[in-house]
C-alpha cells in the first residue's frame, strides 16, 4: 500500500472515530447483542431491526478505540438496508481483507477497504471485527455476549 492511500485511510478512520454514524440506541430493537474485546477493552452494543430479511435499521454504542469505533461505524452504514445474505457475504469479504486473504480488488468493499492495513496488526484484527461479530451475533439472537476471544482463530 502507498504511504499516500494509507494515510488517506486512516484519515477515514479518524473521521468516523469523531463522528461514528449510527451511534445511537435503537429503542426496543429486535435484535441486540453485546460484543467485548478485552485485549483491547472495546465494548459495544449492536442493535438491528429487521423487515423481512432485510436490516432495516442497524445502530451501536458503547466505548472503544479509534479502529473499532470506526469499523462498528461503517459496518452500520454498510449493512443498513441490505438483506441477511448480502449482510452475510460482506462480512466473509471484510473478515477475508483484516486476516490479509482478501484477493482482488477492494473498490467493491466501498469503505471496508480503510481496513486493508489491519492484517500487519494481529491485535488491532480484533478490534475491526468486533462490531461484526456483534452484529451476527444479533441476528443469530444469541443473549451471551460475544468475546473476540472465544471465537479464535477470528
Ligand atoms: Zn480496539
Amino acid at each position: 500500500m502507498s504511504a499516500e492511500l494509507d494515510a488517506l485511510y486512516q484519515e477515514v478512520i479518524l473521521d468516523h472515530n469523531r463522528k461514528p454514524k449510527n451511534f445511537r440506541e435503537i429503542p426496543d430493537a429486535q435484535r441486540s447483542a453485546e460484543g467485548k474485546n478485552p485485549l483491547c477493552g472495546d465494548q459495544f452494543r449492536v442493535f438491528v431491526n429487521l423487515e423481512g430479511d432485510r436490516i432495516a435499521d442497524v445502530s451501536f454504542t458503547g466505548t472503544g478505540c479509534a479502529i473499532s469505533r470506526a469499523s462498528a461505524s461503517i459496518m452500520t452504514a454498510t449493512v443498513k438496508g441490505k438483506s441477511l445474505d448480502e449482510a452475510g457475504s460482506m462480512f466473509e469479504k471484510f473478515h477475508d481483507l483484516v486476516t490479509g486473504k482478501f484477493a482482488g480488488d477492494p473498490k467493491p468493499l466501498g469503505q471496508m477497504a480503510v481496513f486493508s492495513g489491519v492484517s500487519k496488526y494481529p491485535v488491532r484484527v480484533k478490534c475491526a471485527s468486533l462490531s461484526w461479530h456483534t452484529l451476527r451475533s444479533a441476528l443469530e439472537g444469541r443473549t451471551d455476549p460475544v468475546t473476540t476471544d472465544e471465537r479464535q482463530p477470528l
